[in-house]
């Protein structure tokens, strides 16, 4: 899968773990975030959503509702990967 990292124009910090998001990787490597996408912590694993300032906490169920299915399935694998390397 082709992907492209982009540097947010904002700093964000995760809500679970406090460290600094500044960056994030696109799937389509086209597109940088926007406000409403999803996203996973790569320090904490918490899903999160980029809001017009920050970031929010979101589950896995508002995900796979509101978020193209293929890609709600590729962060939530990335998610469980990055779960079992860190326990
Ligand atoms: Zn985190």
């Amino acid at each position: 899968m082709r992907t492209r990292t982009f540097l947010l124009a904002v700093d964000r910090c995760c809500p679970s773990c406090g460290r600094l998001r500044d960056a994030a990787t696109s799937l389509d490597h086209v597109n940088a975030p926007k406000p409403g996408d999803f996203t996973v912590c790569v320090d904490c694993g918490v899903l999160l959503r980029f809001t017009d300032d920050g970031l929010e906490p979101t589950t896995s169920e508002a995900m796979l509702e509101q978020c193209d299915r293929g890609v709600a399935e590729v962060l939530l694998k990335f998610r469980d990967n990055l779960l079992q390397r860190t326990n």
